[in-house]
């Protein structure tokens, strides 16, 4: 059977020619005999893998040299406790509760000192991103926690948001690597990488320097930042397959023009959906305009009988995981680097041919 075309928010599409290079290295790696899977995270081949791959990580983000890239495991959800633990000197963080997912960081962080929700776009179902100006934030915290692009709701910040001299901390989960971003307005950003990056089951932390060595005394080793810098990222066994393969999901971005290239690909990827949802006459976006996420791409009919059939109709033309996140309904169509520009043509294509046979 050939591929289909996977809109899955996560773990989702990689690029086929990275699918391709995996599994004709699978079993023997570089001639050392051994899959990538079954070598010593200590071995100097393994080695040579996990520094190029940073190294190509931080050519792709142009990430400082005080920055420190960490890759872990736990996923972005472990972040949400291990940002408090570390970060929270005074012990107060403010957080704004775009999404589902920083409604859980704020949740988490509050656990562990004065988390304050500063901003929230809850009442209007998190359609939009509120704005945030830097009197909002009390001037004794230590950071400000932001969800950048909101998977589940589609949204995402326009700009960077402006918390004046405060530590901005994002999870850029589902838009790391869709455009050029300036890491040196953030003071942590980390990812959970099967969205945008690799596998699931690896966990990017991009932190300055400067922040570490804060964290309270009673932290688990595993989720100190310090620790982990100080160990390479190898304190203990680090996800290596998942590492390997972020690795050549960067070399082929850097490959395609990088990230400057992926935005141009990505906004034509959104434009065409979003262009075509603004004059549907069936379907409708459920972001505001100005907070679209190029993403994950949100719409629904109005009609749970008709988003289920289209799902149904759309799986079996070939376009899986269409359907919205549990908790919200209606459709989902997150398009990644990985989603080719045909991807959405076709997907457009099968939406217009739905729309009239069920106008
Ligand atoms: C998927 C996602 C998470 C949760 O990631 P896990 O790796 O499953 O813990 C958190 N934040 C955002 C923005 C996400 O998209």
């Amino acid at each position: 059977m050939s591929r289909i075309y996977n809109f899955s928010a996560g773990p989702s599409m990689l690029p086929l020619e990275v699918l391709e290079q995996a599994a004709a290295e699978m079993t023997n790696y570089n001639g050392s005999g051994m899959s990538v899977m079954e070598m010593s995270h200590r071995s100097p081949v393994y080695d040579a893998i996990i520094k190029q791959t940073e190294e190509d990580f931080r050519a792709l983000m142009n990430i400082p040299d005080n920055y420190k890239v960490l890759f872990l495991q736990g996923g972005a959800s472990t972040q949400f406790a291990a940002v408090p633990l570390n970060l929270m000197k005074t012990g107060k963080a403010d957080y704004v509760v775009s999404g589902q997912f920083s409604g859980k960081a704020f949740k988490e962080a509050k656990k562990y000192g004065d988390a304050k929700c500063i901003a929230t776009s809850e009442d209007k179902t998190f359609s939009y991103i509120p704005e945030i100006t830097p009197d909002m934030v009390r001037p004794d915290c230590d950071y400000v926690h932001v969800c950048y692009n909101n998977t589940i709701f589609g949204t995402k910040f326009p700009d960077v948001p402006n918390v004046g001299d405060k530590v901005l901390v994002a999870d850029m989960s589902s838009c790391i690597t869709s455009e050029p971003v300036d890491v040196t307005k953030f003071g942590v950003i980390y990812a959970g990488a099967q969205k945008n990056m690799a596998p699931a089951g690896l966990t990017v932390v991009i932190i300055r320097e400067d922040l570490m060595g804060n964290a309270r005394e009673d932290i688990p080793t595993m989720l100190d930042y310090k620790t982990m810098a100080d160990n390479d990222s190898m304190y203990n066994t680090p996800p290596c397959y998942a590492i390997y393969v972020a690795g050549l999901v960067y070399k082929w971005a850097l490959k395609n023009g990088g990230l400057t290239a992926m935005k141009e690909r990505n906004e034509k990827k959104a434009n065409l959906l979003y262009d075509y949802l603004d004059s549907s006459k069936l379907f409708k976006p459920t972001a505001e305009k100005r907070y679209r996420s190029m993403m994950n791409v949100c719409f629904v009919t109005g009609d749970a009988d008709l988003d289920k059939k289209f799902c149904k109709e759309a799986a079996a033309a070939g376009f899986e995981n269409l359907k919205g996140h549990r908790s919200v309904g209606g459709m989902r169509a997150s398009i990644y680097n990985a989603m080719p520009y045909e991807g959405v043509e076709k997907l457009v294509e099968f939406m217009k041919k739905f729309e009239a046979e069920n106008a």
